[in-house]
Parts: C-alpha cells; sequence; structure tokens
C-alpha cells in the first residue's frame, strides 16, 4: 500500500481516494505544482493536506477567509495532524508560540492570511523554518474579473521567486477558462500540471417545481424529505427571508433568517448555530454562503428564482458536500421571471451588461422549463457532455411533452388583441371568459379571444404563458410592469407555420426512493433499533461539540454516525473499517462509542 493511502486511511479513517486526489497527491507529494479545478465538495482539501503529511517540513496553507480556516484547523486537530493558524484573531503572544513552533519543525500545517503572508517578516520567518510546500486556496481571488477579488493574492508570484524550489498547488471551484488562465499567469503557474475533475455533484438531486403555493410547497418538500436536517433557503428580499423563518419556525421547522440587514454580531450568531448546531434551517439573502463549508447540509431550496445557471450552480452546490445524498429544490413561477427582468432593466448597468444579464437569465429559465434532464442541462452550460443522470426530477418523473401550437396561438392572439399592454392574469381573464369589472370596462369581453380557453384551469394558463416566455415567444415588458409583448418569433406561431411543443406538469411524487447513479446510500441507519442509537449518538456528538468548542461534524460527519448505528460495533476492532474513523479519533473515542452501543441495546 503506497504511504499516501495508509495517511488517508489512518489518520482521516477514509477507505479510498476520490476522483483524482491520487494523482495529485501523488503528483505534489513528489514536489510537482499543481492547479486543481474541483466542485464544491470535491475534496481539496486533502490534496494538500495529505502531501503536507508526506513531505518533510510544515505546508503553509494561503486562505482568504478566516472562520474557514478555523474550521480546518479545528478538524486537523481532532484527526490528530498538528496544524495552526496565524491571523488577526490572535494575540500577539499566541501567535510568538505559532511561530516558534513553526521554526522548531513542530507544525505539519501552518494556516495563514494573504496579508500576512506577504509582510516582510513574515518571509523572513518561512527561511528560518522548513517549507514542505504552498497550499493556495480559493485561487480564484486573484481574478479581477470575479466577484472574490483580493489585491493581496495577485502578490503571491513573490512566493514562486523567493522559494523557487518548493512545490506549490493552487485550488479552485471556478471553472471557466478565462479564470483558469488568470490564476496561471498571476501566480506564474505555467509549469503546473492541471488537474480538471468533472463539476458534476452526482449525489445532489435536482428538482425545479411549478410554484403554486411556494411556502406550502416548501414545507411539504421539507417534512416528506427533510426532517430534523440542516438546510438554506434563498429567497430574494430581506423580508422575505425574515417571513419565511418566522413561518417555518412556528410550522415546527427550527429556522433562522440571515441577510445584509443584520448587524455583524446577530449575523454571526446565527451563521455560527446553523453551522454547529444540528438541523437548523437557515433562510438567506445571497449574502449568506461564502466560507461555509459545512458538510452536511442536506438540501438547499430556491423560493426566488436566482439570476443566472451560475449562482443557481453555486448556491445548490452548498448542499451534500460529504457526498451523500442531497437535494437542491425550486419552486419557480411566471412571476419570478417578469420580476427578474425587471430589476435587469431597472439596474444602473449599461446596455451590453443588461444584454448579458437577460442571456444569463435565459439560459436559467430554460433550464427551469426544460423537460428533458436537469444534470446534462446543467454540465453542458459549463462545456461538460453527459448522459440522462437518473438523478432529477425530470429523470424520475419525465413530463409530458404535447402539442400546445393552437394553445399558444390562442395565448398569443390575446395578447395582440388586447393591445400588448397587460400581464398574465388579465389575459387569463380574457381567455377563460371570466367577464371581470376591468374586462367589461374596457371591452375585452367582445374580443375573438374572449373564452377560447375555457377548457383550461388559471394554473394551465400560466404554464403555457411561462413557457411561451422561456421559448422566447413573448416578452415581459419592463418598462410596462411586466406586461407581455410579442417577440418577432411570435409571428412564426400566429401563422401557423411554427409547431410549438409545451411539458404537461406532471404530478411530483413527494419523496421518491434514493439510490441512483452515483448517489451514496441514504443517511438512515438500518436495523431494530437503529433510529434510537443515531439519536443517543447524536446527543453524546453534541456533547463533545460543545467540549471541545468545535461544530458537531468536526467530531464525526452524520454518515460515520449512521455507519455506526448500523454496524452497531461490539469491539474495538468493529470500528475500523467505518468510514470516517483515523487512528486518533479511534483511540479518542472509541470507549465512548462502544459504551453508547452497549448502553443503547441492554436498553431495548
Ligand atoms: P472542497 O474543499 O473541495 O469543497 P473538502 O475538502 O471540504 O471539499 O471535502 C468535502 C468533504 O468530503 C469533506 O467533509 C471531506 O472530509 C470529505 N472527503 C474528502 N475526500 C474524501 C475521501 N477520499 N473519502 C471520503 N470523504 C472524503
Ligand atoms: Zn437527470
Amino acid at each position: 500500500m503506497s504511504r499516501a493511502l495508509e495517511i488517508l486511511q489512518n489518520v482521516f479513517g477514509y477507505p479510498e481516494f476520490r476522483g483524482q486526489q491520487a494523482a495529485i497527491v501523488d503528483h505534489v507529494g513528489g514536489g510537482g505544482d499543481a492547479l486543481v479545478l474541483m466542485p464544491t465538495g470535491g475534496g481539496k482539501s486533502l490534496c494538500y493536506q495529505i502531501p503536507a503529511l508526506l513531505r518533510e517540513g510544515t505546508a503553509i496553507v494561503v486562505s482568504p477567509l478566516i472562520a474557514l480556516m478555523q474550521d480546518q484547523v479545528a478538524a486537523l486537530t481532532e484527526a490528530g495532524v498538528a496544524a495552526a493558524v496565524l491571523n488577526s484573531s490572535l494575540e500577539a503572544r499566541e501567535a510568538f508560540q505559532v511561530e516558534r513552533d513553526f521554526t522548531a519543525g513542530k507544525l505539519d500545517l501552518l494556516y495563514v492570511a494573504p496579508e500576512r503572508l506577504m509582510t516582510p517578516r513574515f518571509l523572513e520567518l518561512l527561511e528560518r523554518g522548513r517549507v514542505a510546500l504552498f497550499a493556495i486556496d480559493e485561487a480564484h481571488c486573484v481574478s479581477q474579473w470575479g466577484h472574490d477579488f483580493r489585491p493581496e493574492y495577485i502578490e503571491l508570484s513573490i512566493l514562486h521567486e523567493r522559494f523557487p524550489g518548493i512545490p506549490r498547488i493552487a485550488l479552485t471551484a471556478t471553472a471557466d477558462d478565462l479564470t483558469r488562465a488568470e490564476i496561471i499567469r498571476r501566480l506564474q503557474l505555467e509549469e503546473a500540471q492541471i488537474f480538471i475533475s468533472s463539476f458534476d455533484r452526482p449525489n445532489i438531486r435536482y428538482q425545479i417545481a411549478e410554484k403554486n403555493n411556494a411556502r406550502n410547497q416548501l414545507l411539504d418538500f421539507i417534512r416528506a424529505n427533510h426532517a430534523g436536517e440542516a438546510g438554506i433557503v434563498y429567497c430574494l428580499s430581506r423580508k422575505k427571508v425574515e417571513e419565511t423563518a418566522a413561518w417555518l419556525a412556528a410550522e415546527g421547522v427550527p429556522a433562522l433568517p440571515y441577510h445584509a440587514g443584520f448587524d455583524n454580531p446577530t449575523r454571526a450568531r446565527h451563521q455560527s448555530r446553523f453551522v454547529n448546531e444540528d438541523g437548523l434551517v437557515i433562510c438567506a439573502t445571497i449574502a449568506f454562503g461564502m466560507g461555509i463549508d459545512k458538510p452536511d447540509v442536506r438540501f438547499v431550496a430556491h423560493l426566488d428564482l436566482p439570476k443566472s445557471i451560475e449562482a443557481y450552480y453555486q448556491e445548490t452546490g452548498r448542499a451534500g458536500r460529504d457526498g451523500t445524498a442531497a437535494d437542491a429544490w425550486m419552486a419557480y413561477g411566471l412571476q419570478d421571471v417578469v420580476q427578474q427582468r425587471r430589476m435587469i432593466e431597472e439596474g444602473e448597468a449599461d446596455d451590453a451588461y443588461k444584454r448579458v444579464s437577460h442571456g444569463k437569465l435565459d439560459a436559467l429559465v430554460g433550464l427551469a422549463e426544460s423537460a428533458g434532464c436537469r444534470r446534462v442541462r446543467l454540465l453542458a452550460y459549463f462545456g461538460e457532455a453527459s448522459e440522462a443522470c437518473g438523478n432529477c426530477d425530470n429523470c424520475l418523473t419525465p413530463p409530458r411533452v404535447w402539442d400546445g401550437t393552437e394553445e399558444a396561438q390562442k395565448a398569443l392572439s390575446a395578447v395582440y388583441r388586447s393591445g400588448q399592454r397587460f400581464g398574465a392574469g388579465h389575459l387569463i381573464d380574457i381567455l377563460r371568459g371570466n367577464a371581470t369589472e376591468r374586462v367589461k370596462q374596457l371591452h375585452h369581453d367582445e374580443l375573438k379571444t374572449f373564452g377560447v380557453g375555457a377548457d383550461r384551469t388559471e394554473m394551465q394558463w400560466r404554464a403555457i404563458f411561462r413557457q411561451l416566455i422561456a421559448l422566447g415567444f413573448l416578452e415581459a415588458d419592463a418598462d410596462a410592469y411586466g406586461a407581455f409583448k410579442l417577440t418577432e418569433a411570435a409571428r412564426g406561431v400566429l401563422t401557423g407555420g411554427t409547431r410549438v411543443s409545451l411539458r404537461e406538469e406532471a404530478p411530483k411524487a413527494k419523496s421518491s426512493k434514493r439510490g441512483s447513479r452515483g448517489a451514496k446510500p441514504a443517511l438512515a441507519p438500518t436495523g431494530p433499533g437503529a433510529p434510537a442509537l443515531l439519536e443517543a449518538l447524536r446527543a453524546w456528538r453534541k456533547q463533545m461539540a460543545t467540549e471541545h468548542g468545535v461544530p458537531a461534524y468536526v467530531i464525526f460527519h452524520d454518515a460515520t454516525l449512521a455507519a455506526i448505528a448500523s454496524a452497531r460495533p461490539r469491539a474495538v476492532d468493529d470500528l475500523h473499517g467505518i468510514s470516517g474513523i483515523g487512528a486518533t479519533k479511534l483511540q479518542r473515542y472509541g470507549e465512548a462509542l462502544l459504551k453508547i452501543v452497549r448502553e443503547q441495546a441492554a436498553a431495548q
């Protein structure tokens, strides 16, 4: 067995490497430079943590986020690895101790913020100690075009000039070519080997539901699939964040709000409760997420449409980092598209930028309206070819596609005949023959299209209008409060030259079985008494986490506790094969775990 694999099993307690981890560890361990592109949750940390243990000296890890560094160091310390962090949160005395440990060669890994790394004092310190490698995490922060730009990152090229013989590994979850080229140029990684992983997240199940009563749909979704589990609910506005959190809490789902309007202490408190406690739901604006690497977020829900596929993928990517089954669920409706269009139009940006924004929104609406595999579409957007996944709503319950040409003609002609000045509500009244006050006042009950669509419900008509927008036959006029206008393409439909196929909403199965391609087994343990045992293990974990001042998942992941509850180990030997229990944790917690199993068995 290779030394790298031995470390993986012994220290981290994982049976095997994932994806390209083995090749990367081998390359960097052997002294090569590397650029690693891997999706969130792909397992980037081990790519430098294991070489750090393989090589002589201390690995210097540069990371832009203080909270993340602290969590990583806590997790490494739990696993028995000598790791420390140097950042502005330390007292001078503590910092001095860390520096001494480094020069004395006592540290395997040292995490530091980029601004500190670049100080002359720190660079000198590095020369007095022994550096095993440099790891540059979140390397896309060198990109001036990205939203996470950090000026200090640009100076990191000094490392190469000043320490030419020491291997460097840069890591990022940002996939596009432009950012990649910029990282290589700015960090002088021209010689580095590039490792590109698939951006697929097979354990995430993508579901996009038609909105009818979004809050109730959300509650049903949580109750049916994620009772007692951690999740993130994204909303567009601060007001909606607060209302949704309060409402969920009143319905018995423990939930907290988070948005940029709260003061710093409140934000920090809510974030840390979400990370540290079990089974909290956080309702948030997009202000929430950067720097959260909680592995056991079981679902990410969107009550409003994001701006783009990039944003959607980044936000949903926060689910299921631990590789076990997770859900990305979105409720989406006609109003969302109208609202996002209006926000783009009302923004300050110039026309070119607005055009790009509309294009990005179109791509997302296309995904939402697609009758084919969601994953295929998502990956294609990032330039990756794939096959139907079997783990999205459209694969599991394929929607029926029908010839909607006639319906499309009726809808478009209602738009045309009423002067292209009205939104969905009024148009549907015309189509269904509802002689409302407004309809009568405007003499719309005299239009030829009045009542021609009485055979369809309001919901059905809404779905048709939504798809006509997504297909590009209608556009929402931002100046006229979302009134629909015909596009050039609509002409072909009205004259009968263009056929329109529409998708029919299939009633979504509330909770279908797991276990499709790529998805790891669900977290529920099996066997008599297993749920009670799992509860006891979680309670114990919570107590340990509090005592050690670390998040619960740093002690053990959910998947590890579930595996213990299923295996019901009797002796230390039985704990060996369980994923997530390394030598240090076995020694530290083995007896306590066995005791809980014994007590539960006796209580049965
Ligand atoms: P990233 O930084 O790429 O988002 P992490 O390094 O935080 O991902 O890893 C994500 C999760 O996967 C972590 O909880 C980690 O412990 C786990 N993990 C990483 N590699 C393996 C592996 N080979 N086997 C099992 N779990 C792994
Ligand atoms: Zn699919």
